[in-house]
């Protein structure tokens, strides 16, 4: 099969992964295998190939937003043919004190789709069995894929954040996951502020429903109840605390950040302030969001790029260059 392969991690411009024909995978009992439809592009896969995550494989093919048709794998439960969604979390160890407490997100041994095992951005990839969510009919392939990051995890962090219905939130950054959480926040009937860089970020925030738009150096005319920053960068974080009103809770959505800057205690997390970060998801985020997403009639924005366009898509990824969410078709 055709796929896209990191060996060494390297600046995007490098164009660090190659396209090779490689083995097609062989599923074990416990799991299924793919035929890849779809692959969403999330900016942990942009990490992993720049080596800002710690290399844990030799050789890995990234992608963990897998929409997959199973084409092998004896499953009573789920039929062949079925299409189903692979994310970021691939499998637990199910024994650790967290598995055994609910939090199968912070599992000690846990496998991540693209990074400790290999992703989708190929032709055919396998999948715990117990780890692929089938998905709504009404949403086609290239629709779904940025649901099964983007989505899930946007959505996990609007419930780290606490987020309650009416309230203000703040999103600060604009991509993927963002785009998506907005639909979210207007469906529960909140007020959503957002903050972001890119002009043409700000011209989707507006058309999709928010309250306020900025840029990163504007602060939201209001105390905001909640704050969920997506951008890697720790200046966005202190901005965000900057706009809570006491008692506020800011959820960090990202696996990365360059660093946290000092901050004014006094000033920014006194008054029973919250900072919390939103790590990986839980097969009950998946089911949770999938239902939501199905209920809402959710529509992500996507580009789609071929597997051979994949350093591309992460390059345009890194620039902000994408309107919504980039989605490889192999
Ligand atoms: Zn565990
Ligand atoms: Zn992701």
């Amino acid at each position: 099969m055709k796929a896209a392969v990191l060996t060494s991690p390297q600046e995007i411009s490098k164009q660090p992964l190659r396209i090779e024909e490689v083995p097609k995978p062989k599923p074990e009992p416990s799991q299924v295998l793919l035929r890849v439809r779809a692959c969403g592009v999330c900016r942990t896969d942009l990490h992993i190939v720049e080596g800002e995550l710690p290399v844990q494989r030799q050789r890995v093919i990234p992608g963990h937003q897998i929409v997959g048709e199973i084409v092998e794998g004896d499953l009573p439960e789920i039929p062949l043919g079925t299409r189903v969604g692979v994310s970021w979390l691939g499998g637990i160890d199910g024994t650790c004190w967290y598995c055994k407490h609910g939090f199968e997100n912070l599992c000690d041994s846990p496998t991540f789709t693209g990074y400790t095992v290999n992703g989708g951005y190929a032709e055919y990839a396998v999948a715990r069995a117990d780890f692929v969510f089938p998905l709504p009919a009404a949403l086609d392939d290239l629709h779904a894929a940025p649901l099964l990051c983007a989505g899930i995890i946007g959505y996990r962090s609007l419930r780290v954040a606490g987020v309650q219905s009416g309230e203000r939130v703040g999103l600060f950054g604009f991509g993927a996951s963002a785009h998506l959480a907005i639909a979210v926040l207007r469906a529960w009937k909140c007020d959503v502020y957002v903050s972001t860089r890119g002009a043409s970020h700000r011209k989707l925030a507006e058309s999709l429903g928010a309250t306020w738009v900025g840029t990163e150096r504007d602060k939201p005319p209001v105390a905001l109840d909640r704050a969920i920053t997506f951008a890697p960068s720790g200046d966005v974080v202190v901005a965000a605390l900057a706009s809570l009103r006491k008692g506020g809770v800011v959820a960090i959505n990202a696996i990365h950040l360059d660093r946290i800057p000092e901050f004014d205690y006094d000033r920014l997390l006194w008054g029973e302030r919250q900072l919390r970060s939103v790590a990986n998801m839980t097969r009950a985020d998946a089911r949770d969001f999938l239902q939501t997403a199905a209920e809402i009639n959710l529509r992500p924005k996507v580009t789609t790029f071929p597997l051979n366009q994949a350093n591309e898509a992460l390059a345009a990824l890194k620039r902000d260059s994408i309107d919504g969410a980039a989605v490889i078709v192999p």
